[in-house]
């Protein structure tokens, strides 16, 4: 589809100002909220994905137009080394900024798609990111662990149906496929531990 007139003017402006002749911009849309985007500088495309919040459109754009406006960054095997690194992010908190995305939409959006973003907005003094920053640290800190326990201790196999099922009589876990037929097989009992995942 056409792109709606406010991005093709975007690109322009954006591409005028940093003297950089525009990519073409294709357009389509998705129906979630959040877009997506990708620049591909060697074939001069810039592509949309456009979803359903008119602010996350335009920061998409942008993002995208910063990739288009970054210097080449030589490839590390197979991939690129900084693609979100601080120069990208140098460029794109300026575009934000430029065109109109308050520093608290752009710090929320940018974090919800790359954790970087936080870290690079503080180095670059992004008013309200080293807040940011420290709100998300906080809150992984305080996430409850998962951590992985033995529930039932070591113990000798014995199989028993259960249904339509085979299970260890002392822990209840199925046993199938290729395991059962190679329990079936064992000359000794084979041993068994139940983990599972505790709070
Ligand atoms: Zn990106
Ligand atoms: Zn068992």
């Amino acid at each position: 589809m056409t792109p709606p007139p406010w991005a093709t003017a975007l690109v322009e402006s954006v591409c005028a100002v940093a003297g950089v002749p525009p990519p073409h911009l294709t357009w389509r849309r998705r129906s979630s909220e959040h877009s997506t985007g990708i620049a591909r500088r060697d074939a001069g495309i810039v592509a949309v994905r456009a979803g359903t919040d008119p602010l996350d459109q335009r920061l998409t754009l942008l993002h995208e137009l910063a990739h288009w406006l970054s210097p080449s960054t030589p490839r590390r095997g197979r991939r690129r080394a900084v693609h979100h690194g601080r120069t990208f992010y140098e460029i794109a908190f300026e575009l934000y900024r430029r065109h109109g995305i308050p520093d608290a939409d752009a710090l929320r959006l940018e974090a919800a798609r790359y954790r970087s973003a936080l870290l690079h907005a503080s180095t670059l003094g992004i008013p309200g990111a080293v807040a940011a920053l420290q709100a998300h640290r906080s809150a992984i800190r305080d996430r409850p662990r998962r951590r992985w326990a033995v529930l039932v201790p070591e113990h000798a196999v014995q199989l028993q149906r259960d249904g339509r099922w085979t299970v260890c009589a002392t822990c209840g876990q199925r046993v199938v496929g290729a395991n059962l037929a190679r329990m079936r097989r064992a000359r000794r009992l084979p041993r068994h531990v139940l983990m599972g995942v505790v709070a």
